[in-house]
This record gives structure tokens, sequence and C-alpha cells, in this order.
């Protein structure tokens, strides 16, 4: 089988410091693949590079069988590639769907200004990604508040909007940048659910960052372990948990 994604070599520097150093790890399609790791390890610069945020300093990224290292972020995205980010930013100001309906015409060459202007080609894109927007919406439980404005929604439903903006785009695989982060234990399991929804029911390959240690381990079939930058340990949720490696770095003995 071939890797959905494949990482190979990636490094990536800034001045003297190596953030991500020669990290490798293979995703197959259908895979929940956890990245982990204590904070400044390299998790969030890791996903920079992979989704076209940071030009890698080193290394070889393929996804679907086609380097994409030094693709543009909307480059990335148009071949099914999506990432969320770490906070949960979502256009504060516009409604749900509004917040969905960007990220869906992210898959579209409309500039800015033709939304604005509402000229012909932002109407007809507009009327292809109704559907798909309607279907994302069902899908993370956004529906009965479509029309609310995303700023004035609760915490956890705001970190929703951010995961339904890269479903939007249609990927293929989506990064998730500490998806969980903030949530009580109940929406973290309701989180963990709609994941596994994600997977087995819609196809979407996912690689995750996260600390909320019980869903990661509920979540993933694989888990890679980054500390300072370097892979530690990769493996199963029981393997990565025994590893004396992954326990020296969490618990510092
Ligand atoms: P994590 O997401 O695992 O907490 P990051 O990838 O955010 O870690 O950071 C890894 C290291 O790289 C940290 O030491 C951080 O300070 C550094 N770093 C991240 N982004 C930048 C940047 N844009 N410029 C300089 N240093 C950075
Ligand atoms: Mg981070």
């Amino acid at each position: 089988m071939t890797a959905l994604l494949k990482v190979d070599g990636l490094s990536r520097y800034f001045g003297g410091l190596a953030a991500v150093k020669d990290l490798s790890f293979e995703l197959n399609a259908g895979e929940i693949v956890g990245l982990i790791g204590p904070n400044g390890a390299g998790k969030s610069t890791a996903f920079n590079v992979i989704s076209g945020s940071l030009a890698p300093s080193a290394g070889r990224i393929q996804f679907a069988g086609q380097s994409i290292e030094g693709m543009r972020p909307s480059q990335v995205v148009r071949h099914g590639l999506a990432r969320t980010f770490q906070s949960a930013t979502v256009y504060p100001a516009a409604t749900v769907q509004e917040n969905l309906y960007r990220g869906a015409l992210a898959r579209f060459d409309v500039p800015i200004w033709a939304q604005i202007a509402q000229t012909a080609s932002y109407r007809s894109a507009l009327r292809k990604v109704r559907e798909e927007v309607d279907e994302v919406l069902e899908i993370t439980g956004l529906a009965p508040y479509r029309d609310d404005v995303a700023g004035a929604l609760a915490y956890g439903h705001q970190k929703r909007i951010g995961v339904a903006i890269g479903l939007a785009t249609r990927p293929r695989l989506l990064l998730l940048d500490e998806p969980a982060a903030g949530l009580n234990p109940e929406e973290c399991a309701e989180f963990g659910c709609l994941l596994k929804t994600l997977r087995d029911r819609h196809e979407i390959s996912l690689l995750f960052v996260e600390h909320h240690m019980a869903l990661v381990m509920n979540t993933c079939e694989k888990i890679i372990v980054l500390v300072q930058g370097q892979k530690i340990a990769q493996g199963t949720p029981d393997e990565v948990r025994n590893n004396p490696a992954v326990i020296e770095a969490y618990l510092g003995v």
C-alpha cells in the first residue's frame, strides 16, 4: 500500500534552532494518527511545513503520490490536505454558515474582491458548495447554529467551527492542531466520536496534535512522539504508553 502522506527527513530551522529535525513518518489512508509531545516539541511547526504555511529547511513531503513541499497552502488544500489552527480562530463576526463557505470556496479561484462584489463566478462557486456546506453542518452538529454569529457561540462550538471549515474544503486528510484544547471531558468524548465518524463514514484520514491523552489513546491507531523536534517513538497507543523514552520525556525522570 502506498502511504497517503509520506514525510521523509523533514527539518525546519529557525536560525540555529531545529524546531523539527529529520522527521520521517507515513500515514495510510483511513488512519487516525496522533502527534504528541511536550510544548515546544515542534508539532505545530511540523503542521505548518506539511500544510505549506512554512517552507521546509530540508526533506520531502509526498501526498497521494505527489510531491507537495514548496506548494502554497491554497495549492495543498486543493490537493486534498487541509489543516486547522491551534487557536479557535474562526471569522468571529461572520455566521457559522459563512465561516464554512469561506472554507468551501478555498478550492475555487475566487478572489476576495469577487466574493465581496458577488460576481457571477462567485455565485456559481457558491451554488456548487451549498450542499457540501449543508452536509458539513450536519456532520459536525452545527446545523442548529448555522445563522448564529460565530464569535457569540460557546467555546466548544467555536472549536468545532474550526474543524468544520477544514472539512468544508473536502479534504482526504485533515490536520488538526489541538482541536480539543479547553474542552471538558464530556465534550472531549463527543469530539472523539466525531473524529471516528469522519474516518469511518466519510473516508477522511486524520493527523492530530492533542494534549488530552485519553482522547489520543482512545482515538488513534498510531501515535508519533516528538521531543525537541525529533521523533523519539512511534507505535500503537499501548506501545507508546509503555515506551521508556516516552515516559522519561513526559515525566522528566
Ligand atoms: P509545539 O507546537 O510542539 O508546542 P512549535 O512547533 O510551536 O511547538 O515550536 C517548536 C519550537 O520552534 C519552539 O522552540 C518555538 O519557540 C520555535 N518556533 C516556532 N515557530 C517559530 C517562529 N516562527 N520563529 C522562531 N521560532 C519559532
Ligand atoms: Mg503547537
